[in-house]
């Protein structure tokens, strides 16, 4: 991938047996060149290339969940993150289209549609997501960079749930759902550094992968939970999970070095494309156009050399959570999920068109 701030992919994932069976079908509306990182839209029958669009790289519905991983480069944004550097790694797509597959997994993405909300499986085997993967990769790498430089590391999680721009924490102990979505959620604090802080979010150090991944998945509950009471409102939801690394110079104690990776499964972008008058859009609608539009905007600024001086960060929640991680020292990386089913042409064109935007 090249090496400039925001990076951007397309993943498509395969039509689902599901679909299959419901006859919905997957023609060549949308053709991947995995080669040239090219993926194209015909214009439906007519066979005619509609419009071709270029990005860093392009993932095909073959492709298994380790060449995901690799092929983006996942491990780099890791090393990144040892190094000092923060990095963001977000998936972007309407419903249904792979953004929880692709940054949690298979169980994950399943679990979150089951009518009896079950409890997350601890998973194995090649299923595993970006977050999982990113898990293990961590530790090993303080461990290996720590044997080269003497310095030492400290990990810590967060794991937070914007929903209608409230802040919810998926780590506190006392978590509850209802009270979750009754009260007033979290506050963000803003500070004189430009960093914004949410204020008294569970904060866990966590020694080793295993306890990273228990919160991890303490956390994952907690929104299939809610997802499962308020008629899933997790597709309605941004979920950030954040691992932050404090690197510890032995020479120089009191100057830790704090990077954050933050990894980010987006609400569902359908809402983001309904266009329309204003005062008919639910609100949950209109918060979610406001942060994927605000995130775009934050990207395109950060991506156009021109516009530096201003990035609109404080437009919505969500790009200021996110404000750390992608401006300054850091690496982002957006995944956009797209779907082959025939069915979602219009919403694969805006995902694509949002993609392009950001590139
Ligand atoms: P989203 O989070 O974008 O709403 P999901 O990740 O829940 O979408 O995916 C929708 C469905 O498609 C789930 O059943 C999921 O397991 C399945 N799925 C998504 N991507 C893939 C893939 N690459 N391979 C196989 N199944 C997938
Ligand atoms: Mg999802």
């Amino acid at each position: 991938m090249k090496n400039t701030r925001v990076n951007v992919a397309i993943r498509v994932r395969p039509l689902l047996k599901a679909e299959i069976d419901r006859g919905e079908t997957s023609t060549e509306l949308l053709s991947v060149n995995r080669k040239n990182n090219t993926i194209s839209l015909q214009a439906s029958h007519s066979g005619k290339v509609d419009k071709s669009y270029t990005f860093d790289k392009v993932i095909s519905s073959e492709a298994t969940q380790q060449e995901v991983y690799d092929e983006l480069g996942i491990q780099e944004y890791v090393k990144q993150v040892i190094d000092g550097y923060h990095a963001t790694i977000f998936a972007y797509g309407q419903t249904g289209s792979g953004k929880t597959f692709t940054m949690e997994g298979y169980n994950y993405s399943n679990g979150g549609n089951s009518k009896n909300g079950p409890k997350a499986q601890i998973q194995d085997g090649d299923n595993i997501g970006i977050v999982p993967r990113v898990i293990s990769s961590i530790f090993s790498q303080a461990e290996d960079t720590s044997k080269q430089t003497g310095y030492s590391y400290r990990i810590y999680c967060s794991f937070l749930q914007l929903y209608q721009e409230k802040i919810l924490d998926l780590l506190n102990p006392n978590h509850s759902k209802k009270a979750a979505f009754q009260g007033p959620g979290l506050k963000l604090r803003w500070n004189k550094l430009d960093i914004f802080t949410v204020e008294n979010l569970y904060n866990f150090e966590c020694k080793s992968p295993e306890e990273l991944i228990k919160y991890y998945h303490s956390g994952i509950n907690n929104k299939i939970m809610s997802t499962h009471n308020l008629n899933n409102a997790s597709s309605r939801s941004h979920c950030v999970f954040t691992i932050t690394c404090e690197c510890i110079n032995p020479a120089k104690p009191d100057n830790v070095v704090v990077s954050k990776l933050q990894l980010v499964d987006l609400a569902g972008s359908e809402r983001a494309n309904q266009t329309g008058v204003k005062d008919q859009m639910a609100k949950e609608s209109i918060d979610i156009n406001k942060s994927l539009f605000t995130l775009r905007q934050v990207i395109t600024a950060l991506t156009d050399a021109k516009s530096k001086d201003y990035i609109p960060y404080r437009e919505s929640k969500l790009t200021c959570l996110l404000r750390q991680s992608l401006g300054g020292n850091s690496y982002s990386l957006m995944i956009s999920c797209l779907t082959p089913n025939d069915k979602f042409c219009d919403e694969n064109k805006s995902t694509l068109n949002y993609a392009s935007r950001a590139s």
